[in-house]
């Protein structure tokens, strides 16, 4: 049997009371996994007791102090105690019996074998005594084998595992995603058998989980499994759609799926912004729905940046995502990200980046990352040169924000210093002005400037036959507005 030396105050704590309480008191499921596989998760620690896991926990913090609270979920038997940044949970041990359509199990007390039982993954199942405490680990389906042969298992019976509680199919992926870990055959062929009863299962739910997947070191591994075991179809069917490929003419198109996956990847070497990860996975997501082959120019995609970002408040709305400024800045990135590439094919012009730099504003850098990561040709040379033409907008968005100013852009003359100009009320001159003043500083006729945006606006208003009331000072306005 392996045997842990473990130096931590909260396990001390945690055995001392063991200890004085006569408690039967275990370490189980993540801690122990993470602890053997030398992956930080000192921050959760699940503790399983043969009997009361709420009393237990108050015994524990009575030892930690007054000022230490003990969460209690009475509807579940759990209690928890939140101390600096880690969080102890305690469960009573118990045994649970599961019906056909819910998810809901039917739960008893139970000994630690039982509750080892119905624990997801061997690899999970795993637990450590802590009175007395010698570092011997309990480990009745063999998942310390598992751990070492990377192999993620379910202790009983798959099928019966997965249909129980069919949340556990995600997590098998995300822990193949997360740990880089080969799903047993038997397991995933029952995974591919019930992915249809992952719909029993709440959108928040599932989609914690793909959010944990995304947030793995490499998602496309999780993503291939979803799809492959036609889990994907059931929870992001817009996903699935981008697959396979379509030949007329002997023109082929690329295979979206396999590419987004791609981008994926290339991001996830650049960020850990979750975000970030989501407009990647979301920025060819209407290439489906706006595939036209020409037969001048073989496949076309026309509008998918601009589609797709109007398919991402009903995507993100289905999976329960935040409904909030997260979304509108993977809709923004999704809706931007082919402008940079416009611009690295061509010659590169003042008025193109700054207009680039005017609709992204302080998300320009993250856009540029998405297209970086968007480059998936096989071709060296084309990748080399895009790379180098993204250095030079990259570079022409440095100097020309140093001079323009334009990130989180503001018009340096407002509606209110026109009205006050030309003595009128509020109407569409106003609205007409105003435009005209960006464009001008947008393709680079004016400076991003008071004075010269307020001669200009004298002039436009002269043309739309207003006569200035009161010329406004110019030191004053820029002053006011640095
Ligand atoms: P992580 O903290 O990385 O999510 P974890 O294994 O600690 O990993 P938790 O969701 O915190 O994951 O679950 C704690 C333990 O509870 C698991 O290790 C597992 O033993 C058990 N568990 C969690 N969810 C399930 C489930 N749906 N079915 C069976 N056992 C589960």
């Amino acid at each position: 049997m392996e045997k842990l030396n473990l130096e931590s105050p909260y396990i001390r704590l945690l055995s001392e009371t063991a200890a004085e309480e006569n408690a039967h008191a275990y370490l189980i499921g993540g801690y122990v996994r993470d602890l053997l596989l030398k992956r930080d998760h000192k921050k959760d620690i699940d503790v399983v007791v043969e009997g009361s896991g709420i009393d237990f926990a108050r015994a524990v913090a009575g030892r930690m102090g007054k000022e230490v609270k003990v969460h209690y979920f009475k509807n579940f038997g759990t209690a928890m105690i939140h101390h600096n940044e880690v969080e102890i949970e305690f469960v009573g041990a118990r045994k649970e019996s599961y019906r056909s359509d819910s998810r809901k199990p039917i739960v008893e007390n139970g000994s630690i074998q039982e509750d080892q039982e119905r624990r997801d993954f061997t690899i999970n199942a795993l637990a450590i005594r802590l009175h007395p405490f010698t570092g011997e680990i309990t480990d009745p389906f063999n998942g310390i084998e598992d751990l070492n042969r990377k192999i993620i298992r379910t202790p009983l019976e798959p099928d019966k595992t997965y249909s129980d509680d069919p949340l556990r199919m995600m997590r098998a992926i995300r822990f193949a995603s997360q740990l880089g870990f080969s799903i047993e055959k038997g397991s995933f062929e029952a995974i591919c058998r019930n992915a249809e009863r992952i719909k029993i299962v709440s959108a928040e739910r599932i989609t914690d989980e793909l959010n944990k997947i995304i947030l793995s070191e490499k998602p496309s591994v999780g993503f291939k499994l979803l799809f492959d075991s036609g889990l994907l179809a059931v929870i992001f069917p817009e996903m699935t759609a981008l697959a396979g490929v379509e030949v007329i003419q002997g023109k082929a198109h690329k295979d979206n799926f396999l590419h987004t996956l791609q981008v994926l990847d290339n991001i996830c070497k650049n960020t850990d912004d979750l975000w970030l990860r989501w407009s990647a996975i979301l920025h060819d997501i209407a290439k489906p729905a706006t595939k036209r082959f020409e037969k001048e120019h073989g496949w076309t995609f026309h509008g998918h940046e601009d589609k797709g970002a109007r398919m991402v408040p009903a995507i993100f709305k289905r999976l329960k995502l935040p409904l909030n400024e997260k979304m509108k800045y993977v809709q923004k990135l999704v809706m931007l990200h082919l402008r940079p590439i416009v611009l690295s094919k061509e010659t590169v012009t003042d008025s193109a980046v700054r207009r680039l730099l005017f609709e992204a504003g302080d998300d320009i850098d993250d856009l540029m990352t998405l297209c970086e990561a968007d480059i998936t040709s096989k071709n060296r040379e084309k990748v080399k040169k895009y790379l180098a033409n993204f250095e030079v907008v990259r570079q022409k968005l440095v100097e020309l924000e140093e001079k323009d100013r334009l990130r989180n852009w503001q018009p340096p003359v407002t509606g209110t210093d026109i009205m006050e100009t030309f003595g009128i009320a509020p109407g569409k001159e106003i609205g007409t002005i105003k435009t005209a003043i960006r464009e001008a500083i947008l393709d680079g006729e004016i400076p991003n400037t008071f004075d010269e945006a307020y001669a200009f606006m004298l002039n436009q208003g002269n043309a739309l036959g207003l006569q200035p009331i009161k010329i406004l000072k110019s030191s004053i306005q820029d002053t006011e507005k640095a």
